[in-house]
């Protein structure tokens, strides 16, 4: 029989149970739930068939309860490897034969790659980020005094890239303000150095409320948001426009609208601002690079994305 060309748009465990291959063969994939909005598919696939690499991507719908059994079942469809996204970067993490530096700090991770029958664990956000910023805003990490929105898998990453990359500041603002401060406290060891600031203190978290915002905001470079608000349509900004100085630059790793509730509260006070695609995009170059020991194609990815 001959096989189908066409990816189906979206792969179960139970697909996986009874595999019925494609040509060429799906080999790589995102586990998530919900996943159908993923973008790692038009993006992995385009860059797979620049380099000819003879192997296809696909979206694999994977409840909680399944993702051992999906691991198994990777490991024996011989897979190179798959990117995890919500529910299950942390949740991962007691299933892997082995995971980076990165991994065991943020607790999280979003590329596995399968070696001999082992799954190895990465996190590659908090370089994707790094990058983006880079790009967006032609400007680096250690020169930046950055507050982060959050403290969750994103956040952390976001944070220790700051820590290692030696930013100026570093403020974490998250709802359940403990978690913020646990982030902090995780992170002290990188900030212990010599750089005198004045008043301000080079690493701190604060509580999850306006005021708090207001001073900080006079005393940061680059807000970013790494929370989930802003996903519906319906939300509001997770700071106000008014609370938001001209000088600031704001970025949202959220993707899914091109302008999030933040981004346009950031635009309308005059500071320039900037979605998640970009941190999307060198995420999953850095996971193509792990996969694959080469060099992405990042313009042809980028173009598979925008
Ligand atoms: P997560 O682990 O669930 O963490 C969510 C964080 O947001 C928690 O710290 C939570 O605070 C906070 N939060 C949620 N709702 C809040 C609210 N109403 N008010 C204040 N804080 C709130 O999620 P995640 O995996 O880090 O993802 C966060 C965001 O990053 C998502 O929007 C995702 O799309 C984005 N992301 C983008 C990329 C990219 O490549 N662009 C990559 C990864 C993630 P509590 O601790 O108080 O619950």
């Amino acid at each position: 029989m001959k096989k189908r060309k066409t990816l189906k748009s979206v792969y179960t465990l139970s697909d996986l149970k009874s595999w019925h291959d494609v040509e060429p063969p799906i080999r790589l994939g995102v586990f998530g739930d919900p996943v159908e909005h993923s973008l790692s598919p038009q993006m992995q696939n385009a860059a797979l068939k620049h380099c000819k690499i003879g192997m296809q991507y696909a979206r694999l719908h994977i409840l909680p309860n399944e993702l051992r059994e999906a691991f198994d079942l990777i490991r024996k469809l011989e897979f190179v490897g798959v990117n995890l996204t919500i529910p299950h970067k942390i949740a991962a993490l007691e299933l892997l034969d082995a995971t980076d530096d990165n991994v065991k700090r943020i607790g999280a991770t979003n590329v596995i790659k399968v070696e001999s029958g082992k799954l190895r664990g990465f996190n590659t956000d908090g370089r994707g980020f790094s990058r983006a910023v880079r790009e967006e805003f032609s400007v680096d990490l250690r020169d930046l005094r950055v507050m982060v929105l959050g403290a969750g898998g994103a956040a952390r990453a976001i944070a220790l890239q700051c820590a290692k990359e030696n930013c100026e500041r570093l403020v974490i603002a998250n709802g359940t303000f403990e978690k913020g401060q646990q982030l902090a406290d995780s992170l002290r060891n990188f900030f212990e150095g010599p750089r005198v600031l004045g008043p301000v203190a080079r690493l701190q978290a604060i509580p999850w409320d306006e005021r708090a915002f207001q001073f900080q905001i006079a005393n940061v470079d680059l807000v970013v948001n790494a929370t989930p608000i802003g996903l519906n349509r319906s939300d509001p900004s997770p700071i106000p426009s008014r609370l938001i100085a001209p000088h600031v630059m704001v970025y949202d790793t959220i993707y899914s609208e091109k302008r999030t509730p933040l981004a346009s509260a950031a635009i309308e006070a005059g500071a320039r601002a900037a979605n998640g695609l970009s941190m999307l995009l060198h995420q999953g170059a850095l996971a193509f690079e792990i996969w694959f020991q080469r060099e992405a194609p990042l313009e042809v990815m980028r173009k598979a994305i925008s």
